[in-house]
Order: structure tokens, then sequence, then C-alpha cells
């Protein structure tokens, strides 16, 4: 099964930002409202990941490593519907057979904390007491020590990390309510607070995209019976100061889909507006009405109404162009 579990790894973990992306899905399944990561060394030494969530009862600590062993889909109706964002029982199996990886946990209503520890091949699980609040904490130590090939294919610290910051921007843009913070090599590099009103959204927006996006943004929001569309569009003369901002999120999972790419084109075409675009754009749909490519790797969504779909959210873009023109 170890074998099975580095085969597996090799699909979902990449490279530490693909670590980072699973062990905050996790957090986010668990219902944690306080996400806390920390970098050494671009991720290659050490990832960190505590939350407040639910926490992991000790006779489930062992099994959460083992593959296959989620907890989550509950019929195959469920894959269908994907809300939850695990669904494939792997990651941790998989991100322990290629580290030494610790995870520690505490439940809300028991008295002591446990650990269980579990590295590389030889995966004897340990399980023992520790000191840990209600919560989860994942330590990800020497990623890939014992696949030196993929170890090897580990850019500098400073583009890892890069690549974490980038993924956690992601997740963040989607989960507004979650309180983040991101430290490297013990420096405090990012802090997320939550948001629950507007000015709170566009503070948010600020400390994620950048100031230069979130003052020329302003804010898009239109539903009718079966679509609804929120988020921020972001107009400059200057292309770099907006348009590498354009994040695209279906049901709450960021997506790559050419259509929104093309309804900002034309909405911006058709309002005369000369100007480069960035977005942060959240559509909301029946899950039935879109395949999500289940993939790990990918993020692509196939709408079964792509056409109906488009014309929504150029209509929505143009009410908001023309209301901030007017
Ligand atoms: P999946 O998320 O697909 O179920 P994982 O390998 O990512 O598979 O996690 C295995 C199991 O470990 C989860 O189903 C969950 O029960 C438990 N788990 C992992 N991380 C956490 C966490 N941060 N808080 C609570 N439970 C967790
Ligand atoms: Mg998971």
């Amino acid at each position: 099964p170890q074998l099975a579990n580095q085969i597996a790894a090799g699909e979902v973990v990449e490279r530490p930002a693909s670590v980072v992306k699973e062990l905050v899905e996790n957090c986010l399944d668990a219902g944690a409202t306080k996400i806390d990561i920390e970098v050494e060394k671009g991720g290659s030494k050490a990832l960190i990941v505590r939350d407040n969530g639910k926490g992991i009862a000790k006779s489930e600590l062992e099994l959460a490593l083992a593959r296959h062993a989620t907890s989550k889909v509950a019929s195959l109706a469920d894959l269908e519907s994907i809300l939850s964002f695990g669904f494939r029982g792997e990651a941790l199996a998989s991100i322990s057979s290629v580290s030494r990886l610790t995870l520690s946990s505490r439940q809300q209503d028991a008295s002591e904390a446990w650990q269980a520890y579990a590295e590389g091949r030889d995966m004897a699980v340990k399980v023992q007491p520790t000191a840990h609040p209600v919560g989860t904490t994942v330590e990800v130590v020497d990623l890939f020590f014992n696949t030196p090939a993929r170890r090897r294919f580990l850019r500098a610290d400073k583009t890892e990390f890069t690549h974490i910051e980038e993924q956690l921007k992601r997740i963040a843009l989607a989960k507004e309510e979650i309180h983040f913070s991101l430290r490297h090599n013990d420096k405090l590099v990012r802090q997320y607070r939550p948001a629950r009103n507007d000015r709170q959204r566009q503070q948010r927006l600020a400390s994620i995209c950048g100031s230069a996006f979130a003052d020329r943004a302003f804010m898009l929001r239109s539903s009718n019976d079966d679509l609804a569309l929120t988020g921020f569009l972001a107009l400059d003369d200057d292309k770099a100061r907006v348009s590498e901002v354009q994040y695209f999120y279906v049901n709450g999972r960021v997506v790559r889909d050419k259509l929104v790419n093309h309804a900002v084109r034309q909405a911006l075409e058709e309002a005369g507006v000369a100007q480069a675009a960035g977005f942060v754009l959240y559509l909301t749909v029946d899950p039935h009405e879109v395949d999500v490519n289940v993939h790990p790797a990918k993020h692509e969504v196939r709408f079964h109404q792509a056409r109906y779909v488009h014309d929504f959210i150029l209509t929505a873009l143009q009410q908001g162009l023309s209301q901030r023109t007017s």
C-alpha cells in the first residue's frame, strides 16, 4: 500500500503549495474559522497548518492517515454535487508517504489531545498523548525526503513560497469568513481578517489582491432564479495594475474558464471601455447544472447551459458598468 500511496502522492503532492492546499481544505471541512500556516524554507523544511476545527477522535487518528479513509463521502450522489472539498480520502496518506508527518488533535469534549506520527515508507503509525487545544495541527517535515527525484524538482525557497501565497490567496478569496495567517521562516507575511460587511470585504480584498486592485474595484451583485453573481471588477489604463487579478469561482471553487473572460471582454467592448480589467467573481449555480472535473490538479468546469450562463454574467457586468459610470 505504501507504494500506492507514493504513486498517489505524485498526483496530489506536486510541490509544497499543493500540500498547503490539501491541508487547508481539510481545516475548512472540519469547520475551522481560524487557520494558521507556518512555512520553513519554502516548505521543503517544514509546513505546519493549525486550525480550530472540530478535531479528530483518538480512534480516528490512525485511520486518517490510511488511504481511501475519507470520512466525507456518504454516498455516490454526494460526489455529483461536491460541496465539501475533500472527497478522495488520500491526501494525508499521500503526503505522509513522502514526508515525516505529525497529526495532533483534540476534540471539543475530549479531555486529552492525541498525536499520530508517520514517516515515509514504513508507515507504522505511532499514536501518543500530547498537549493541544481544540482543533488540529498537521506538521509536514522534510517533504520528499525519500523521493530524491521529486525533491530535486523543487525550485528556490522564494519561488515555492510564492506558489504557497498564491494558493492561499485563492482559498482566502473564496472564504471571506475565515481568518488566515501565513508565516515564512518565523516572519508573519500575510494576515487576512474575516469580512462580515462590505467595508471589511473591501479591506480584505486589499490585503489579498493589493490596494491597486482594491482601490479601483467596484462591487457587482446580480441574481435570477437560477444564478447569482457577486464580486469585484476593477478597471485601469495600466494593465499591470489590475489584470493580474483574475479569479472566477463557481460554487466556491476557483476554476479556469474562458467563458468569464469572454463575457468581461464583451461587456467592456460594448460599454466602450478601453481600459484593462481585473476581476474576482463568484458564481452560484445549481450543482447539477455544472460538471466539475474531478482530477485534483485541474480546475475545469463544464456548464450544461454555457450560453445562458455567459449571457447572465454579461448582463451582470453591463449593469455594474452602467451603474458605475452613471
Ligand atoms: P479527505 O479530506 O479526502 O477525507 P484526507 O486524507 O485529506 O482525506 O483526510 C483524511 C481524514 O482525516 C478526513 O476525512 C478527516 O476525517 C480527517 N482530517 C484530516 N485533516 C483534518 C482536520 N484538519 N480536522 C479534522 N479532521 C481532519
Ligand atoms: Mg482532504
